[in-house]
C-alpha cells in the first residue's frame, strides 16, 4: 500500500523535469501551430455535471460506465472529473452562444483528463490531453484542416514519418439506410454470438450495439464476421472526399478501416486515429472525428463540428522512441542552468543583504542566477557552483565590499580567470564574459 504522505494515489504521478519540461514544450508547440490555424484557447473547468458526460460521451461507453471519477458533493450535486475535453468545450460553446458570432468557431484546450483505467506504461488516471474543436463547417475541408493541424504538430515534435493514419466512416443517424440499419444488422449478429460476449456487452446489446465493437475484451473476436456499415450516399461522399484531400496533401492513410470505431457515442461520418511506432501495443496517440449531431442533441442549434484530442503522455513516449534526447522539444524548454552563481565569504549581515541585492540585479538584467547559500562555507558554495555548471561565479568578501566603490570578485570558471569589479557594474561584466565565453 502506498504511503499517503509521501506517495501519490495509485495511477497518479508527479511530473518533474525533464518530463514536465517536455510536456510544457509540447503544449507550447501546440499553441504555435494553433495560432497558424486561427484556433483560440478555451480553459475548461475540471469538474462538470455527471449528466453532461452521460448525455454526450455516452452512457454505454466504457469511459462513462467504468472509468469515470464520479461523486456527489456535500450539496448532493452529481459531479464528475472530466474524462475528455469535447463535452465541456461544446457546453461552453452553447453557454456562451458562440454560434451567434457568425462564421466558424475554432477552439483548443490543454489540460488533465481523468479516467479510472488500469494503470500501465504511458497510461495514468490523470493524463494530459491537447485537443481542438472546429465548429460550424460541414465541408470535408474542416475534417482535413483538423487532421493537418494534428499532423503539423506531430511533425514539429519530431514524429514525421513515424505515424500511421487510420480513417473510417461511421455514417449518420439521419438516413434510416445508414447507421440505423447497420445498428439493427449488428444487433442481430451480436445476438447470435451473445454467449461469447462479456457481461457489459450483453447489457449494451439492445441499447447500443455499436459499443460492443470497441469493447476491450470483445472487439478482437468480433472483427472477422461482424457486418459492416454501408454508409448513405452523402456520408460516403463526405469521407471519400476527406480521404481524397488527405491524398492531395501527401498524407498516406488507411481507408476505410472498419476496425476503427472510437469509444465515444457522438461521432458521425469521419473518424480517424494516429498510431505511433516504437511504443508497444497502446500505440494510438491521437484520435478524433466529426460530430454533426451532438450539439443539436444537447438542445443547441444544429451545428456541424469536427475535433480531435491527443494523449500527451503517449505522444511523449513516441517522441522519446523517435529521439531519446527529444531534441526538438528540448529546444523549446527554457534553459535552467545558471549563468552566474553568487557566493559569499563574510559573516557581516550587511554583506548578506548586498548578496541578495546583487542576485536581484542580475536577474533583473535577464541572467539566470543561482547561489544564496550564505550559511555554507565558501568551499562548499564553490562546489555547488561547479555542480550546477555556472560559467561565472561572484564572490562577495568583506575586503572588497569595504572598498570605495564597493566591489566583488568575478570568477570566469571557463577561463580560470578572475577580476575585481564594482558591484554596480557586475551584470554588465557577467554579460561580457558570457558573450565571449570559449
Ligand atoms: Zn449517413
Ligand atoms: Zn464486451
Amino acid at each position: 500500500m502506498s504511503d499517503p504522505l509521501t506517495q501519490p494515489v495509485r495511477g497518479f504521478r508527479d511530473q518533474l523535469p525533464p518530463e514536465s519540461e517536455r510536456t510544457a514544450a509540447l503544449e507550447h508547440l501546440a499553441r504555435q501551430v494553433f495560432a497558424l490555424y486561427g484556433i483560440g484557447e478555451v480553459r475548461l473547468p475540471t469538474l462538470e455535471s455527471r449528466e453532461l458526460f452521460i448525455k454526450t460521451t455516452g452512457e454505454t461507453t466504457d469511459i462513462v460506465e467504468k472509468e469515470m471519477f464520479a461523486f456527489s458533493d456535500a450539496g448532493g450535486r452529481h459531479l464528475a472529473m472530466r474524462p475528455e475535453g469535447t463535452p465541456g468545450t461544446v457546453r461552453a460553446f452553447l453557454d456562451k452562444h458562440l454560434n451567434q458570432q457568425g462564421g466558424a468557431c475554432k477552439l483548443f484546450y490543454v489540460g488533465s483528463m481523468f479516467r479510472a483505467e488500469r494503470p500501465q506504461k504511458g497510461r495514468y488516471r490523470e493524463f494530459g490531453q491537447i485537443g481542438i474543436e472546429l465548429f460550424g463547417n460541414p465541408h470535408p475541408a474542416a475534417d482535413v484542416e483538423a487532421i493537418l493541424a494534428l499532423k503539423d504538430l506531430f511533425d514539429r515534435a519530431g514524429l514525421a514519418g513515424r505515424l500511421t493514419l487510420r480513417l473510417n466512416n461511421l455514417g449518420c443517424d439521419e438516413s434510416p439506410e445508414c447507421r440505423p440499419r447497420f445498428r439493427e444488422r449488428l444487433r442481430e449478429y451480436l445476438k447470435s454470438r451473445e454467449a461469447e460476449l462479456c457481461e457489459s456487452c450483453r447489457r449494451r446489446l439492445d441499447r447500443n450495439p455499436l459499443r460492443c465493437l470497441d469493447c476491450k475484451g470483445d472487439a478482437e473476436k468480433l472483427t472477422g464476421g461482424a457486418p459492416r456499415l454501408e454508409p448513405c450516399v452523402p456520408c460516403r461522399d463526405h469521407v471519400a472526399q476527406v480521404s481524397a484531400f488527405l491524398g492531395d496533401h501527401g498524407l498516406p492513410h488507411t481507408y476505410p478501416d472498419p476496425a476503427l470505431v472510437r469509444g465515444l457515442d457522438y461521432y458521425t461520418r469521419t473518424v480517424f486515429e494516429f498510431q505511433a511506432e516504437g511504443i508497444g501495443s497502446q500505440n494510438a496517440i491521437a484520435g478524433g472525428g466529426r460530430y454533426d449531431s451532438l450539439i443539436a442533441s444537447m438542445g443547441g442549434p444544429a451545428t456541424p463540428a469536427v475535433g480531435w484530442a491527443l494523449g500527451v503522455e503517449r505522444t511523449l513516449l513516441a517522441v522519446a522512441a523517435a529521439d531519446p534526447e527529444a531534441r526538438l522539444l528540448r529546444a523549446l524548454a527554457p534553459e535552467r542552468k545558471p549563468a552566474v552563481f553568487v557566493a559569499l565569504q563574510s559573516q557581516d549581515p550587511r554583506a548578506e543583504a548586498e548578496g541578495m541585492r546583487l542576485m536581484a540585479s542580475l536577474r533583473a538584467a535577464g541572467l539566470r542566477t543561482a547561489g544564496g547559500l550564505f550559511a555554507a562555507s565558501l568551499k562548499s558554495q564553490m562546489k555547488e557552483a561547479g555542480r550546477q555548471g555556472a560559467p561565472v561565479c561572484i564572490i562577495l568578501g568583506d575586503e572588497e565590499i569595504k572598498k570605495e566603490p564597493p566591489s566583488c570578485i568575478v570568477k570566469d570558471m571557463l577561463r580560470s580567470q578572475q577580476s575585481e569589479v564594482p558591484l554596480t557594474q557586475v551584470p554588465e561584466a557577467v554579460r561580457r564574459r558570457l558573450e565571449t565565453a570559449p
